[in-house]
């Protein structure tokens, strides 16, 4: 397991570097009506300040090259599941890896434009490495790691289902496992809605073969069931249909891929409510 700790070492570095992030400052984006009062440039400009997001590319270039690795059991939430897979591509062979770091990239830009600090669960898009698996993936962000605790993980990911007429995104919320999710279930709830809400205003289709107007529930995702913040997973479309395969591979689509993420994120995050929990 030495690639694993090595691997474990450069996420720990990567997540001290960069550590700029004051005090949280006022959230909200302004939107007093008032003529004579300013809004401060801080609070403009910067309505994220303060808030913390992890953003979880799914799957690693890499990991094609290295099978006994990613097969390897990991803890997924009080069952063990399998570190991770090589992921999906469309028909062209383009990875889902590399869309979903370039999706998570994108987001990553925009995030921090507003004031956000963002942690990636990968440093890289690289055929020469593989992981982290989903524990670590799930686990990056809890309170207590090392790092900033995050104020909700998003993780980026899309299918491969070869059934006729599947596409369209969802977004994966945890389901309610007592001693795991029963902490992060209700605002993954609302963090699932902004999330699907974004991608809706994005011209994005929800899924026409999973979940409920694009949203899903599940137990079985390690990336979920150790996460301590709110978590979704999304799936943001099927790389195996030809119209949404188009729209992933280009850089335009990317970025609106991107651009919806960022604003189910920021919705979430300037609500009003219990600070995310
Ligand atoms: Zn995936």
């Amino acid at each position: 397991m030495t690639v694993r700790r090595a691997a474990s070492l450069l996420l720990v570095a990567a997540l001290a570097a960069g550590c700029s992030a004051g005090e949280p400052g006022p959230a909200r984006p302004s939107t007093s009506a008032s003529p004579s009062v300013a809004p401060s440039p801080t609070a403009a400009g910067r309505p994220l300040a303060g808030k913390v997001v992890v953003l979880d590319p799914g799957h690693q270039l890499g990991n094609r090259h290295h099978g006994a690795e990613i097969a390897a059991p990991v803890d997924a939430g009080g069952f063990e599941k399998e570190c991770n897979t090589t992921g999906t591509s469309t028909e062209d062979g383009f990875p889902e890896s590399t869309f979903t770091w370039r999706v998570a990239e994108q987001a990553r830009r925009s995030l921090e434009g507003l004031g956000a600090r963002v942690v990636l669960t990968r440093g890289s898009d690289s055929d020469e490495k593989w992981g982290p698996c989903v524990d670590e993936r799930g686990r990056i962000g809890n309170p207590g790691r090392p790092g900033p605790t995050a104020d909700l993980r998003i993780s980026i990911h899309a299918d491969g289902v070869t059934d006729g007429g599947a596409s369209g995104f969802h977004v994966i919320r945890p389901e309610r496992i007592d001693g795991w999710t029963d902490d992060i279930v209700r605002p993954s709830r609302r963090l699932a809605a902004a999330v699907r809400d974004a991608l809706v205003d994005a011209r994005f289709r929800p899924s026409s073969y999973r979940g409920v107007r694009g949203i899903d529930v599940r137990g079985d995702l390690g990336t979920l069931n150790l996460s301590d913040v709110p978590a979704v997973m999304v799936e943001l479309g099927n790389m195996r249909d030809p119209g949404e395969a188009a729209v992933m591979e280009s850089a335009a689509g990317q970025r609106r891929y991107a651009r919806a993420l960022v604003a189910g994120a920021r919705a979430f995050l300037s609500a009003p409510g219990p600070r995310g929990r």
